[in-house]
């Protein structure tokens, strides 16, 4: 029995017995934050901190030696039913009680090693000691993405039938990495991967049981693996056919001419498997829309061609991280086409909306890819780990991915699909159940209304920042996604969404658009309502006012509304100015305030390249996000890619006489040399930033 003392704001001290799962210890009202500091009996000061102090044991009883059953079988059946029911209590529980506790933890980062023991227990502990932990020390320390006010990234996809399905895949437990180790896996996998391809409206070829089908669908992890698996596909089918016309070239010289691309606006996740998978990687600067369009890549694929270079892979993206944007896979495909290019589509949040025929506009010219990707995970209420991806060419999937040795061939392999083939780990998950299972539930149509309430949603914050005029919305809103700022510098903006994230009233984070800070506000939550928006539209507007009531002179004002553009120039020019002193005086006022220090939390990302102030500062939106030689990679630790060729070959190329042109594009500092050789007939191409020689002689190629 552990004691516990709570005080209460209002200064109300309670005592009283610790019951496990029914932690009455926080106490709430409808629509406040938890205010409650729980306090260890024991301890003799007394605090009103919004951080929930660890509730510690008054008693302990370690000296116990006997050996008990579950010592030496850890639970039993019967066990097992008994807290599997409380932890389906436990979890309906927290779902039901979520906006109760605060968004985002207010804890520093180490805070668990001060709660937790360094050393693994050596002998068994209590199921209820356990779960007690979980409630006081692992909740402070967890973000609530399933929140009401969690606005933060996209949403993670979970509902109950999800739950399910991966409560039923666990105790399956089955790895069902080819068809003979577990064929309801396998071809449960194809079913629903065919129903979900016909639900987006995708190509008969991509799916596996149209006619004459070379297509197919397949569950990976995560679009970060989706990416780069065709990615590799991409590089072993090109390779095989540049060996054809070249037999006695090296893989590795071909490869040194192959070229991908993608958009600046494309996830990181590109930049990443490129790094991965030792290929040269174009990042292409998309229109005014975020959205990539064919004239760009058509441009810079002729340009490549004719350096020599061999375009051979284009990631486009339908529903960008940073802003939902979409690239223009109409006009990019015919271009794919044309130059012989995989094109991957990678609709990671957006594909999803797919299922609404009305939202299918930005997948025209899919015919084009040969491969596309979304994730259920984060847009079709499927748990994590659930992403999806089909090609149109299976074999040339597998080809770059088929390792078969002895002891895991079968029978049953011409007849049969071995998903193993189809990604990089050999085990897989029953993850086709829960999306099974969520598909059944809610029905195509359940799925659809999910969506579409969460763009009019949407729609509806955007009217809010429309009817204010000291806000913004920045760019054109798709989906369940708003991307909005104060009329203002970037570092007032900065402010407004570090001090929300610091209250854990609300939680978003902020992108770059057009080297301008802009906050987004996703609608994230299962249920999410009229009431959440509006709640959200009043926090931001509230924090906004102080901050400018603070400020002076006001960032805008009706007089700057109407200047003409110098005067808009000169007022903002003065406003940053003015700025760091008002964040002097903001600093002053929340000095005491523990919370107002969390502001760490708005770096918590998921994505560098947007997410990371360090990176975006680095990485200005009007320069080229050539990854290999950003001085803001060496910075922040992102490895600098290969190939690289040493800074001595470059000198001996420079001092060889077949060497036919050198020029200098001064705007980028980069050099580029083309050299004829004499006996291949090809031109190479090595361009290196000049401030990368300079420093340690390292050249990029
Ligand atoms: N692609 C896009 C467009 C994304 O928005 C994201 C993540 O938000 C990813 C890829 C990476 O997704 P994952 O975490 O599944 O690798």
């Amino acid at each position: 029995k552990r004691k516990y003392r709570v005080l209460y704001r209002n200064n109300e001290d309670h005592e009283g017995i610790y019951k496990p799962l029914l932690n009455k210890s926080i106490s709430t009202t409808a629509n406040t934050i938890v205010t409650t500091t729980i306090i260890p009996t024991s301890a003799t000061t007394t605090t009103t901190s919004m951080i929930p102090a660890p509730l510690l044991p008054t008693t302990t009883n370690n000296n116990d030696t006997t050996t008990s059953k579950t010592e030496t079988e850890g639970m039993d059946s019967e066990e097992f039913r008994k807290r599997g029911k409380e932890m389906v209590d436990y979890i309906a529980d927290y779902l039901d009680t979520i906006e109760n506790r605060r968004v985002t933890p207010a804890i520093e980062p180490g805070y668990l090693k001060d709660l937790v023991p360094l050393e693994a227990p050596q002998r068994p502990e209590q199921w209820d000691d356990i779960m007690k932990d979980v409630e006081d020390k692992i909740m402070p320390g967890v973000t609530h993405w399933q929140h009401p006010r969690f606005h933060a990234y996209f949403p993670s996809g979970n509902s109950y039938p999800s739950i399910l399905g991966d409560m039923l895949s666990d105790g399956l437990g089955c790895i069902g990495f080819s068809w003979a180790a577990s064929p309801a896996c396998t071809e449960l996998e194809t079913i629903v991967l065919d129903w979900l391809g016909k639900m987006v409206g995708l190509p008969e070829e991509f799916l596996s049981f149209s006619e004459n089908s070379k297509g197919g669908g397949v569950i990976q992890g995560s679009a970060s693996e989706c990416v780069l698996v065709s990615l590799l596909a991409a590089r072993a089918h090109t390779i095989r056919q540049l060996k054809k016309q070249h037999p006695f070239v090296e893989e590795g010289v071909l490869l040194s001419k192959m070229m991908a691309y993608c958009s600046k606006e494309a996830h990181s996740c590109v930049e990443k498997a490129a790094m991965m998978a030792f290929v040269r990687l174009r990042i292409l600067e998309p229109d005014e829309n975020q959205s990539l369009r064919g004239s760009t890549l058509q441009q810079v694929m002729e340009e490549d061609r004719a350096m020599g270079l061999i375009p051979f892979y284009v990631e486009t993206t339908l529903g960008t991280t940073s802003c939902c944007s979409f690239d223009n896979v109409a006009e990019i495909g015919p271009v794919c086409a044309e130059y012989g290019a995989w094109l991957h589509v990678d609709g990671a949040y957006g594909g999803n909306s797919f299922i609404c025929p009305e939202l299918r506009g930005p997948m025209k010219g899919i015919e084009y890819a040969s491969s596309f990707n979304f994730n259920p995970n984060k847009f079709m209420l499927t748990n994590f780990d659930c992403s999806l991806m089909w090609v149109k060419d299976r074999f040339r999937l597998t080809q770059a991915l088929v390792v078969d040795p002895l002891y895991l061939q079968h029978s049953f392999s011409d007849k049969s699909i071995d998903y193993r083939h189809w990604g990089i780990p050999l085990s897989r998950r029953f993850r086709a159940l829960k999306l099974w299972f969520v598909i059944r539930s809610f029905g195509v149509e359940g799925l659809q209304r999910y969506i579409r309430e969460h763009c009019r949603l949407a729609k509806k914050f955007e009217a809010h920042v429309k009817k204010e005029p000291r806000f913004e919305v920045a760019s054109p809103v798709h989906l369940g996604l708003v991307c909005f700022r104060l009329r203002g510098s970037n570092e007032i903006n900065q402010k407004l969404l570090s001090t929300i994230n610091a209250s854990g009233k609300l939680h978003m984070v902020p992108a770059s658009l057009n080297d301008r800070y802009v906050i987004r506000f996703c609608v994230c939550r299962q249920t999410a309502t009229d009431a959440d928006i509006d709640y959200a539209w009043n926090v931001i507007t509230e924090f906004a006012t102080n901050i400018q009531d603070i400020k002076t002179p006001e960032i805008v004002n009706k007089n700057q509304l109407e200047a003409t553009k110098e005067e808009k120039e000169e007022a903002e020019k003065e406003a940053e100015e003015n700025t760091e002193d008002v964040f002097k005086m903001l600093d002053c006022k929340n000095k005491k305030s523990l919370e107002f220090k969390r502001s760490f939390f708005v770096r918590m990302v998921s994505d560098p390249k947007i997410y990371n102030p360090k990176i975006v500062r680095g990485l200005p939106a009007a320069r080229d996000r050539r990854h290999t030689y950003t001085d803001s990679s060496e910075e922040n630790n992102v490895p600098v890619s290969s190939p690289t060729i040493d800074s001595d070959i470059v000198t001996e190329l420079l001092r060889q006489t077949n060497l036919k042109e050198v020029f200098t594009d001064s705007e980028d500092k980069f050099k580029f040399i083309t050299k004829t050789t004499s006996d291949l007939s090809e031109r190479f191409l090595a361009c290196k930033p000049m401030n990368h020689i300079r420093r340690g002689g390292e050249v990029g190629q």
